[in-house]
């Protein structure tokens, strides 16, 4: 889970359809917007491209008991239907970090390791705990046939990219002032990119042998 900058201003429709007896939360502007905000990411597993993309309320509104959670906008998330239907447990209600508000990577860290997914947080942290047991349900909850062919999924796709990411990272170890080695890895860092946050961690562990890298500076594209 990385940093999202959502755009300050509601989509349109959300104020026509809240006045509507069963009005919709997910009109074409709506899930445009959240898409472009989250860089077609699920904001829990950072799967990119969603070919199932769903809207998410961070905070439940009960079947529309608490209407004002309904159409609020800074309330809605871009999400995948297995992370929507793994986060929809009563346990993460109103306990999960809001990643356009603060920024996940000062509270958690993302670990994968030997094929599996670790997430940390401090442990006086409930929201922080909260949200580190919720990202590491999403690829290691295997209870259902369904949930074990997409969690293989994601732990597939995140292993790819991992992969790359390390042996770009040997070769720019090999010629650290190859501007195309260090081009492939800020984008590869980038919050936009897939799984950004175990990639960013990783840097940040081992920030002294990457201290060339343009994400390791104090500047716009900081990881620090
Ligand atoms: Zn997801």
């Amino acid at each position: 889970m990385v940093k999202i900058e959502r755009c300050p201003r509601p989509p349109a429709s959300l104020a026509v359809e809240e006045k509507k007896k069963y009005g919709s939360y997910s009109e074409p502007d709506v899930v445009k917007q959240l898409k472009e905000d989250f860089h077609d990411k699920c904001y829990i597993c950072e799967l990119k491209n969603l070919s199932d993309p769903e809207v998410e309320h961070l905070k439940p509104h009960y079947n529309r008991t608490i209407k004002e959670r309904v159409f609020d906008w800074n309330n809605l998330f871009y999400v995948c239907r297995h992370c929507n239907l793994v986060k929809s447990s009563k346990v993460y209600d109103d306990k999960i970090l809001d990643c356009c508000v603060s920024d996940p990577e000062d509270t958690l860290k993302h670990v994968f390791v030997n094929g599996h997914v670790k997430i940390y947080s401090a442990p006086e942290d409930e929201q922080g705990q909260m949200t580190a047991d919720l990202i590491e349900n999403c690829f290691e909850k295997k209870d259902t046939g369904i949930r074990i062919a997409a969690c293989h999924h994601r732990i597939k796709e995140l292993s790819n990219t991992m992969n790359i990411f390390y042996k770009t990272l040997e070769k720019y170890k090999q010629s650290p002032t190859s501007a195309r080695y260090q081009k492939s890895l800020n984008q590869m860092l980038n919050r936009e990119s897939p799984f950004a946050a175990f990639k960013r961690n990783y840097i940040r562990e081992h920030i002294s042998d990457y201290l060339g890298l343009e994400c390791g500076k104090t500047n716009e594209n900081t990881i620090l």
